[in-house]
């Protein structure tokens, strides 16, 4: 894989599949921006892949807050004259039945997961398509293609990134702009820790493969989506699940 003087953003950098996907792109000599909620997390991963030789600045943004992400992509920009690869990552779970969903279990889903990417990408994306090249990859979810009991307001945000997705695909395919979504399946992060003994052993059921996934099988994934090589893949869904939603 080819990374030719990269400069990426990747969101929820600070624990779980963002910090693999950030690893994993400045092991391959990008610069990576690390964003997440709270600067200890993003910090503390950016200061490790500096220690580790590689190029990194962390930034604690809320996600949610559109306002702040704008301003923040405003700044970075500034800062190092274009962002190459944008990863939306960041995303939360407020699960419960749907008869027992809050108003604000619902919006802080849709919050977090989906209007983020209309913020991020609509700031980043146009000035990529200004120079010819940009990788975005959204991390949506098999709930997202499957649904799941208990997650109306994750499968919603999810799915609607990968409509997101296919729509500025076509957006920016002229432009040298490659949108794309991988989908994991289950995987070890905090995330996942959260579910109970019984429900982790339910979905090992579910899927071929027997297991969760690790948080770097899904950063090599991206990597992939974010190199030079991947130049003609744009809307595609690539689902790294362990076989789950096939
Ligand atoms: P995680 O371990 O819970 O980490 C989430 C990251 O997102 C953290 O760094 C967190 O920041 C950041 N974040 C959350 N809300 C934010 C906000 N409002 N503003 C900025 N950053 C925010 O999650 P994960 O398991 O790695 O999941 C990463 C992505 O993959 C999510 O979109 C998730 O839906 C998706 N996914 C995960 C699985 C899985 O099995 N784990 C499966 C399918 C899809 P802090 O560090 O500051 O808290």
């Amino acid at each position: 894989m080819t990374f030719t003087n990269r400069t990426a953003l990747v969101t929820g950098a600070g624990r779980g599949i963002g910090k693999a996907i950030a690893e994993t792109l400045a092991a391959k000599g990008v610069t990576v921006i690390c964003v997440s909620k709270s600067a200890s997390s993003c910090g503390a991963v950016a200061d490790a892949i500096v220690a580790a030789g590689g190029k990194a600045k962390a930034l604690a943004v809320d996600v949610a807050d559109g306002a702040a992400v704008t301003a923040a992509s405003e700044a970075l920009l500034k800062e190092f004259g274009k962002i190459d690869i944008l990863v939306n990552n960041a995303g939360i779970t407020r699960d419960g039945l749907l008869a027992r969903m809050s108003d604000a279990d619902w919006n802080d889903v849709i919050q977090t997961n989906l209007t983020s990417c209309f913020h991020w990408t609509k700031a980043i994306g146009w000035p990529m398509c200004r120079a010819r090249f940009g990788r975005i990859v959204n991390i949506s979810s098999v709930t997202g293609i499957m649904g799941n009991a208990g997650q109306a307001n994750y499968a919603a945000a999810k799915a609607g990134m990968i409509g997101f997705t296919k729509a500025t695909a076509k957006e920016f395919a002229k432009r040298g702009v490659t949108v794309n979504v991988v989908a994991p399946g289950f995987i070890k992060t905090d995330m996942t820790a959260e579910l109970s003994e019984e429900v982790q052993k339910g979905a090992t059921a579910l899927i071929p493969m027997q297991r969760f996934g690790e948080a770097a099988e899904i950063a090599h994934a991206v990597a992939f989506l974010c190199s030079d090589e991947a130049s003609y893949v744009t809307g595609q869904v690539f689902a790294v699940d362990g076989g789950m939603a096939m």
